[in-house]
């Protein structure tokens, strides 16, 4: 029995152990074939049910009209910082980004190379605290598309609502907090997400896009970067990670049996609930980073009265079973990340130091 640990990691994330069980069953024999998924070719049959078992889980837990289409992609969701302009922003055109942390703005710079980027609303002078308020943003109506961060993984801040841009095409990074609460998908022209949070191992990326967008590219562009020739290929342009395809697959059958988004919902927010609680009731010793209203379920970020004391809580939580609570390099402090497979029993073991570390040291 290997040792048990509570991993806030923020990405790549722990996995729902059910998955990781059935994985390692498999793993040199997939589905009675006597071989490997890492093994058989990707124009196989059997790879070919696995594939669309992905698709199809996708489909399923987000809802999907028939006109969006799923692709699996690599390149992590960095690339689709600059896909997403690379397709849909003319040089001539304009884009519109909101910029509530670190991804965001890094997914806005990367955007400047392809055309005109405005951003209509950015944080970044508070702190990457506070997301805009439902209806407080100006879309520019001749955008070709707005971008939005719906989590903020790195800060903390997530968007309590799905934003409603009329008109023009919503892009959105939901990297990390996909699938972790319902959605109104036909608010969305795009999403799209590193799968090493929610959705399964890192060397994958989810895009969800509305077949309409699929014929914009304003720029002749290489076949592998064209989500034109990557969705008329059916994510099959060249050799995609059948690996974590296939883990993806287990992923959404695991978070089907939990009630898909709507019933992992409920769960998330109690995790997220029972944290802020202790955050809220510690006299201030421990300080949550985001605006009450933009706080993330997924990411919960917060400091200690000074770094030592960072370090000496992510040091006990450590010999205490519980790892990853180290806040990025970027903005220091704790960070724990409770995706949807992340248990409330974690969060409890969590929240039962917390308050142990602050009556020591408080
Ligand atoms: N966007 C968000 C919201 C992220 O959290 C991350 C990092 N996991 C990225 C983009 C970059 O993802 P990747 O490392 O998969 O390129």
């Amino acid at each position: 029995m290997s040792k048990h640990i509570f991993n806030f990691s923020a990405g790549p994330a722990m996995m729902p152990p059910e998955v990781l069980e059935q994985a390692a069953a498999e793993l040199s024999d997939v589905r009675g074939s006597g071989m490997s998924v890492m093994e058989i070719s990707h124009r196989s049959d059997l790879f070919g049910d696995i594939l669309a078992e992905a698709e199809s889980g996708i489909r399923r837990l987000m809802n999907l009209p028939s006109n969006y289409r799923v692709l699996f992609l690599q390149g992590g969701a960095t690339l689709q910082f600059s896909m997403v302009p690379m397709n849909l922003l003319a040089p001539v055109d304009t884009a519109d980004y909101i910029v509530t942390g670190y991804w965001g703005k890094k997914a806005a710079k990367c955007a400047v190379a392809f055309g005109d980027v405005k951003t209509v609303y950015s944080s970044e002078d508070t702190g990457f605290t506070t997301v805009p308020e439902q209806g407080e943003i100006r879309v520019s109506p001749n955008a070709a598309y707005l971008h939005y961060t719906s989590n903020e993984t790195i800060d903390g801040v997530e968007f309590p609502y799905d934003l409603d841009a009329g008109l023009v095409p919503v892009v959105c990074d939901m990297s990390s907090d996909v699938l972790s609460r319902s959605i109104d998908i036909e608010k969305y022209g795009l999403i799209y997400a590193g799968a090493q949070k929610n959705l399964g191992p890192s060397g994958l990326v989810l895009v969800v896009i509305r077949e309409d967008l699929l014929d914009r590219s304003p720029r002749a562009l290489p076949d592998l970067l064209t989500y034109k020739v990557l969705a008329d290929n059916d994510s099959m342009a060249n050799t995609p990670n059948t690996w974590a395809i296939y883990l993806l697959g287990l992923v959404c059958r695991w978070l089907e049996a939990k009630g898909g988004p709507a019933g992992i919902e409920q769960v998330n927010a109690e995790k997220a609930r029972v944290l802020y609680e202790a955050i809220d009731k510690s006299d201030g010793f421990y300080a949550g980073r985001a605006e009450r209203n933009a706080r993330s379920r997924m990411n919960v970020t917060f400091a200690l009265p000074n770094a030592e004391l960072d370090a000496k809580f992510v040091e006990e939580a450590e010999a205490n079973g519980m790892s990853g609570l180290k806040g990025h390099r970027a903005v220091g402090g704790i960070r724990a990340s409770i995706y949807n497979a992340f248990p409330l029993a974690g969060v409890e073991h969590l929240v039962d130091l917390m308050s142990d570390f602050a009556r020591r040291n408080g």
